[in-house]
C-alpha cells in the first residue's frame, strides 16, 4: 500500500495534520489503534493557560517567552506558533465546528465542578466568562439527570454560588431514559444523547427545560445531548427562550467525541483513508529514511509512504511505554528527552505537577524524530508523544497537538514543492 503520507495515530494531532495535507491533495492514510484523548477531554482546547506559579495566562502568545527551551512552542518559534494557531482556528471552522475564543485572548470555561478554568477555544454551548470577569447570568438552574453519576449538579451549583451566582439544583425526570437507567454502566453521556437526540424525546426534553428556565437567566445541563444532532441545543434554546448551556461530564465526553467525529468526517470527505483499530507494530529503515511500516492487520503487506508522521499520543494512548526503569517509544525506538531516575518520575503529593507528564520524544528543530541523535529524514513527530511540556499544569495539550500537526504538514508540503 503506497501513500504520500502515512500518519500513525488518529487523535487531534494526526487528524489535523491529515486534514491539512489532504486539503492540499496529498494521499494520506491514518492508522489509528484506539480511542484518542479527545474521547476523554472537556472538548475545550487549551493553548497555554497557566504559568508554573499557578497564575492564569490571559494572552497566550505574549507568554511564549516564559516557557522553557524544550517546550515545542519554543522549539518552533513565536512566529510559526502564532501562524499555526490562527491556521488551526480556520481549519476547525472548515470542519463545521463552532468555537468561542481566539488565540489573542484566553477565556474561562465552566468545569463539571462549577469552577472556572482558562482555555483557548470552547464549544459554543459551554458557559464561559472573560479572564478576571464573571458569567453573564445572575440566576441559573443547574440540571442533573436522576441516576446519572458522571455529573453532580450539587457540586457545580455550590461552586457557582461561591462566585455569587444564584444556582438552583434541578433534575430531569424523562421516562425515555428509564431503560438506560436500569444499568448504571450503560447510563453514560453518549448513550443518553442517543436517546435524547431522537425527535420525540427531544421535544419532551425541550418542554422540561423550558419549564426549568422560567425563573432563571440560563439553564446548565450536562453534555448529554447533541451527539448526533448538532441542532439539538438550538431546539432547546428556542423553546426555553433563554440560554441553554452544556458542561462536560466525566468520560466518555460527548463534546470531545463530537470534535473527533467532525475532524474524522472532514478527513474522509477530503479523500483520506482512515484505518481504525489497526496498530503500527514496527518500521524498517533504509539509511535515515523510514522505508516501510507494518501493522497488526497487515503483517505481510507493508505501508510505504514518502513521509511518515508519528502522532501516537503519550502514555495514555501507548505512544510512550513505561517499564520499571525506562521510558521508550515503541514503533521506531526514537530518542526520548532525558528521563531522571525512577524515584523522580512522580511526586508523592498528587496535587503538584508530576514530572512524568513532561516525558516524551525528542525532535529536531523541524520536528523530525531522532535515533541515537541522528534525525530521520522523513519522520515527523507531533502532538502528545512529544516531550518537554506538561499539558495538565501548563494547560497546553490541544495547542501543542494542533500547532505541531499543522507545522509538520507545512514542512511536508514545502518539501514536496521543492522536490517538484
Ligand atoms: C484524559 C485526558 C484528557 C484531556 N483533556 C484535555 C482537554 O480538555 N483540553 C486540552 O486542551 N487537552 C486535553 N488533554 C491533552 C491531550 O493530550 C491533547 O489535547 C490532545 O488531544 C492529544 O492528541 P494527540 O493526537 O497528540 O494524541 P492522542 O489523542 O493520545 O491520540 C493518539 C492516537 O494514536 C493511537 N496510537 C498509539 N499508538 C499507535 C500505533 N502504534 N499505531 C496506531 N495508532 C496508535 C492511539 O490509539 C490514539 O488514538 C487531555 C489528555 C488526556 C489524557
Amino acid at each position: 500500500m503506497k501513500f504520500d503520507v502515512a500518519i500513525i495515530g488518529g487523535g487531534l494531532a494526526g487528524l489535523s495534520c491529515g486534514i491539512r495535507l489532504a486539503e492540499q491533495g496529498k494521499r494520506c492514510a491514518i492508522i489509528s489503534a484506539g480511542q484518542s484523548a479527545l474521547h476523554f477531554s472537556s472538548g475545550s482546547l487549551d493553548f497555554l493557560s497557566q504559568r508554573t506559579d499557578g497564575s492564569t495566562i490571559e494572552k497566550p502568545l505574549d507568554a511564549l517567552a516564559e516557557l522553557g527551551a524544550d517546550h515545542p512552542y519554543v522549539r518552533l518559534g513565536g512566529e510559526a506558533v502564532s501562524r499555526m494557531a490562527k491556521q488551526a482556528e480556520a481549519m476547525l471552522a472548515d470542519c463545521g465546528l463552532h468555537f468561542f475564543g481566539s488565540i489573542e485572548q484566553n477565556h474561562r470555561r465552566v468545569t463539571p465542578l462549577g469552577t472556572l478554568r482558562a482555555t483557548w477555544l470552547s464549544p459554543k454551548e459551554v458557559p464561559v466568562a472573560p479572564i478576571g470577569g464573571e458569567l453573564p447570568w445572575r440566576r441559573v438552574a443547574v440540571v442533573g439527570i436522576e441516576g446519572f453519576l458522571d455529573f453532580q449538579p450539587q457540586l457545580a451549583a455550590a461552586s457557582l454560588a461561591e462566585r455569587g451566582v444564584e444556582a438552583t439544583i434541578e433534575y430531569l425526570h424523562l421516562p425515555a431514559l428509564d431503560g438506560l437507567r436500569k444499568n448504571p454502566s450503560e447510563f453514560r453521556a453518549t448513550n443518553i444523547s442517543r436517546v435524547l437526540d431522537l425527535p420525540e424525546n427531544l421535544a419532551l426534553l425541550a418542554q422540561e427545560v423550558a419549564r426549568l428556565a422560567e425563573d432563571v437567566d440560563a439553564v446548565i445541563l450536562p453534555a448529554c445531548v447533541g451527539l448526533e444532532d448538532s441542532n439539538a441545543i438550538e431546539t432547546l434554546r428556542e423553546h426555553a427562550g433563554k440560554p441553554v448551556m452544556l458542561v462536560p461530564t466525566l468520560p466518555p465526553s460527548l463534546l470531545g467525541i463530537r470534535l473527533h467525529q467532525a475532524l474524522r468526517r472532514r478527513f474522509l470527505q477530503l479523500g483520506g483513508q482512515f484505518m481504525p483499530g489497526d496498530t503500527v507494530l514496527k518500521a524498517e529503515l533504509e539509511g535515515q529514511r523510514v522505508a516501510r511500516i507494518y501493522t497488526r492487520n497487515h503483517t505481510d503487506i507493508p505501508i510505504e509512504a514518502q513521509q511518515v508522521v508519528l502522532a501516537s499520543g503519550s502514555f495514555f494512548s501507548n505512544g510512550l511505554i513505561a517499564e520499571f526503569e525506562r521510558i521508550f517509544e515503541p514503533v521506531f525506538g526514537l530518542d526520548v528527552l532525558d528521563v531522571p531516575e525512577r524515584p523522580q518520575w512522580t511526586h508523592q503529593n498528587m496535587f503538584v505537577p508530576q514530572p512524568y507528564l513532561r516525558f516524551g520524544v525528542k525532535a529536531d528543530e523541524t520536528l523530525r524524530g531522532t535515533v541515537n541523535g541522528q534525525s530521520l529524514d522523513n519522520l515527523y513527530v507531533i502532538g502528545a508523544v512529544l516531550g518537554g511540556y506538561d499539558p495538565l499544569q501548563q494547560g497546553c495539550g490541544a495547542g501543542v497537538s494542533l500547532v505541531t500537526a499543522l507545522y509538520a504538514a507545512e514542512r511536508i508540503l514545502t518539501q514536496a514543492e521543492v522536490a517538484q
